[in-house]
């Protein structure tokens, strides 16, 4: 009850950012059955409201996952077989891979490159808190400075983004194409409940995240989900000075969850999903647990967690990008113009989102420059019909609630949006737009 009538206040007071929406429900709480089963069906319904709304710009819209770590990476065993197919499974048509470099060979060189079963790979690496993707695939070590490393990754004709924004302190950069306004394991890092129990083993945790990923598994990992309010304030502060690109981080790595397995001498072995040790259980001191182990051969597996596949991992947000076709070419121009935006598709898919500002028959699109005039509409279209918020220098402007937005422009400045659904009560972030810089003539 309290919940509605919070929402019911939030529709329409707009004036700030995204400090009014209201708090969400903790995750152990998001994490019962019968609350993964109330979003699970509310996000059937929303989802089932897809329509096709009218093309407005001559474009495809690709779907990219960014931020990605295969066997390559020290902490990550994909292979490429299963990172297509997980690409395949989630509607995924680009993967920007970015591994942690390695000592004994070189990352860049030994990545899958160009377009493998419809997936267009383009390998990059993480390191020194950036993501990069240079066109010379032979690594190198950084530069003694960030700033330098950054420089010779444009120099080289790359692109360059933020990585875990909110670690950073050095905030003098400049140039780099854009940052992560969302990254998963950031989002998952805060989770301080979930995370002690899960350290401490606690049963009890151990049986409600059991249930959650054999019932619901997205929803499971959806309940992660907070908005990245610091992010999106740094982003707008960014963007009052010139373009910086946002971007979703998927962070995949594929090795989160717990692998029991019966030892010798009765006890039972739990090892994480890369193999490594992390406790010796004598089975009489956990519920449950006799049972499962009862008769079994020493290292025999009796459960699986897994809590982050890739598909989950993919699934749950990605980066749109509008580009003519599937091709490096294209999706590395319209990656530092910032024409796209992120989106939690495991809302439901996003394909036709859509953000521009219009005079007469000419037209911008997200992440461009307009000259300031009178007469400028902002326009968005949406597949679903959900709460849209303009924001206009970092505050919300106007909120509609449908499956379109027309803004008259009142006056020059930075203009994006977010979208957000109501599941169950609950408001969860579905899209966030690049921004359109509407600039006074000079
Ligand atoms: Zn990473």
């Amino acid at each position: 009850m309290k919940l509605i009538l919070l929402v019911g206040l939030w529709v329409g007071v707009g004036g700030m950012g995204t400090e009014d929406l209201p708090a969400r429900i903790p995750t152990l709480q998001r994490l019962q059955l019968e609350r993964l089963r109330a979003v699970h069906e509310a996000r059937e319904v929303f989802s089932g409201t897809r329509h096709r709304p009218p093309w407005a710009v001559g474009l495809n819209d690709y779907r990219a996952v960014i931020h990605a770590h295969s066997f390559l990476s020290h902490d990550s065993r994909g292979t490429w077989e299963e990172i297509t197919a997980a690409a395949h499974e989630t509607g995924t048509q680009v993967l920007l891979m970015t591994e942690h470099p390695a000592e004994e060979y070189d990352v860049l060189a030994r990545a899958r490159h160009g377009l493998h079963e419809g997936v267009l790979f383009i390998p990059g690496t993480e390191e020194n808190q950036l993501l990069t993707l240079p066109r010379t695939l032979r690594y190198r070590p950084p530069e003694s400075s960030r700033q330098a490393h950054i420089n010779r990754i444009l120099a080289d004709g790359g692109l360059v983004f933020i990585a875990h924004p909110e670690e950073l302190t050095d905030w003098n950069l400049t140039d780099f194409t854009g940052l992560e306004i969302y990254n998963i394991h950031a989002d998952f890092k805060d989770e301080r409940e979930l995370l002690t129990g899960l350290e401490r083993l606690d049963p009890k945790l151990f049986l409600l995240l059991l249930q959650a990923e054999r019932t619901f598994p997205q929803e499971m990992f959806a309940s992660l989900t907070d908005v990245p309010r610091d992010n999106l304030r740094r982003w707008d502060q960014l963007n009052q000075r010139r373009r910086v690109v946002g971007i979703a981080a998927n962070d995949a790595h594929s090795n989160t969850g717990f692998v029991l397995k019966v030892a010798e001498g009765g006890k039972v072995r739990v090892e994480d999903i890369l193999g490594e040790d992390l406790a010796l259980l004598d089975p009489t001191q956990v519920p449950l647990l006799p049972a499962l182990v009862a008769d079994k051969e020493p290292g025999t597996e009796v459960l699986r967690l897994h809590l982050d596949p890739y598909a989950r991992s993919f699934r749950h947000v990605g980066t749109h990008i509008l580009a003519p076709e599937l091709t490096e070419e294209d999706i590395r121009a319209a990656l530092a113009a910032g024409r796209c935006y992120v989106s939690f598709d495991w809302i439901a898919d996003a394909r036709g989102f859509v953000l521009w500002v219009e005079k007469d028959d000419q037209k911008w699109l997200m992440g461009e420059e307009v000259p300031w005039q009178q007469g400028l509409t902002l326009r968005t279209t949406l597949p679903c019909p959900a709460e849209i918020r303009i924001v206009g220098d970092g505050k919300v402007v106007h909120t509609v609630n449908g499956p379109e937005a027309t803004y008259p422009l009142p006056a020059p400045g930075v203009y994006r949006v977010e979208v957000y659904v109501t599941l169950a009560g609950e408001v969860w972030p579905w899209i966030y737009s690049n921004p359109l810089r509407v600039l006074p003539r000079r």
